[in-house]
C-alpha cells in the first residue's frame, strides 16, 4: 500500500498547496497521507510555518481530511524542530493544533553556551544557530566555523546530544532523519564508519529502542542528489533491525511528485529482512 507521513506544503517550504498534494496522492492510489509542516519558530526564517498561520494550517488539513474521507485517510501532523532555548516542549503545539502525530527533527543547533541568550532573545536566534540542512554545503561550513570554531566532532556531538534530549524528553511519534548531519559533510570532515561517529549513531539508536519511538527511513537526500544513502544510513538500518525498531518510509515531500520517490527503500528493507516496517501509524 502507498502511504507517506512526511509531507510539506506551501504553508512552510513546500512548493504546492495542501490540496495539490492531496489530489496527487489520491490520483496515485495512496491510502494514507500525513502532513508534517515545519513547526513555527519565534524568529524570522524562510522555511517554517509562520506562527500566525499555524491555526489556518491545522484547520485546512482537518477540512481536507473530512472532504476526502471516502477516498484517502489524511492525518494532521507537524515536523517539530527541537531547538534548546527556542522549542523544547512540543505539548503547546500538539494541544493548540490538535495534532495526531509528530515528527521530531533537529535542523538547527545552538552553540551550548548561547542557549541562555537565545532563550531571552529568541528573535535574534539566527545568529546563534548552525543550520545543518539545506542545499548549500557552504552554509554548513560557515555555521560550523562560526559556532564551533570548525571543530567537527564538537558540532556533530552537539547534534546527536540534541536529538537524544528530544527523544528522551518529547518522545515524538516518529524520529526524523537523526543522522542527516552527514549530508552536507559530503565525506569531507569525516566518514560514516569512523568509530567516534558510529558510537554517537548507536547511542541514539539505543535511545530510540528504549523509548519505543518509530524511526523514519527518509529518502529525500537521494532523489535530490544531495546524498547517496537514506537517513538513517543502510548500515544503521541493519543494526536497527537487530533491535526490532519500527520504521516507516518517508519521502519528506515538498512537491507532489516527491511523494513517489521512495528510492528503493522498501526493496532494501525487504532484502535485509527488516522485521518491523510500518505502512500506517494506527
Ligand atoms: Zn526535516
Ligand atoms: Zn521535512
Amino acid at each position: 500500500m502507498l502511504s507517506n507521513y512526511h509531507t510539506h506544503s506551501n504553508y512552510c517550504d513546500g512548493k504546492a498547496s495542501l490540496r495539490e498534494m492531496v489530489d496527487f496522492a489520491v490520483a496515485h492510489g495512496f491510502e494514507e497521507l500525513g502532513f508534517s509542516g515545519h513547526s513555527p519558530l519565534p524568529y524570522l526564517n524562510t522555511f517554517s510555518i509562520k506562527t500566525d498561520k499555524y491555526a489556518a494550517y491545522c484547520n485546512e488539513v482537518r477540512a481536507l481530511k473530512a472532504e476526502y474521507a471516502d477516498r484517502m485517510k489524511i492525518h494532521l501532523g507537524l515536523e517539530i524542530d527541537y531547538v534548546p532555548g527556542l522549542c523544547e516542549d512540543f505539548r503547546p503545539l500538539i494541544e493548540t493544533g490538535g495534532l495526531e502525530y509528530t515528527i521530531g527533527s533537529v535542523h538547527l543547533i545552538p552553540q551550548p553556551e548561547s542557549i541562555g541568550y537565545i532563550r531571552s532573545h529568541p528573535t535574534e536566534a539566527a545568529d546563534y544557530l548552525w543550520m545543518i540542512d539545506g542545499a548549500k554545503y557552504e552554509r554548513y561550513d560557515e555555521g560550523l566555523q562560526r559556532l564551533f570554531g570548525g571543530n567537527i566532532r564538537r558540532g556533530v556531538r552537539a547534534f546527536f546530544e540534541q536529538n537524544n534530549r528530544m527523544i528522551e524528553s518529547q518522545r515524538p511519534t516518529i524520529v526524523g532523519h537523526f543522522d542527516k548531519i552527514v549530508m552536507n559533510n559530503k565525506d569531507r570532515y569525516f566518514h560514516y564508519d569512523e568509530k567516534w561517529f558510529l558510537d554517537l549513531v548507536y547511542e541514539t539508536v539505543q535511545l530510540i529502542h528504549e523509548t519505543g519511538c518509530i524511526c523514519e527511513v527518509n529518502t529525500r537526500g537521494i532523489y535530490k542528489g544531495r546524498h547517496y544513502d537514506f537517513y538513517p544510513a543502510r548500515q544503521t538500518l541493519r543494526h536497527m533491525n537487530t533491535l526490532g525498531i519500527p520504521v516507516i518510509v518517508s519521502t519528506d515531500a515538498h512537491l507532489p511528485e516527491d511523494l513517489l520517490h521512495t528510492e528503493g527503500a522498501y526493496e532494501f528493507l525487504e532484502e535485509i529482512g527488516y522485521r518491523n516496517v510500518l505502512f500506517r501509524l494506527t
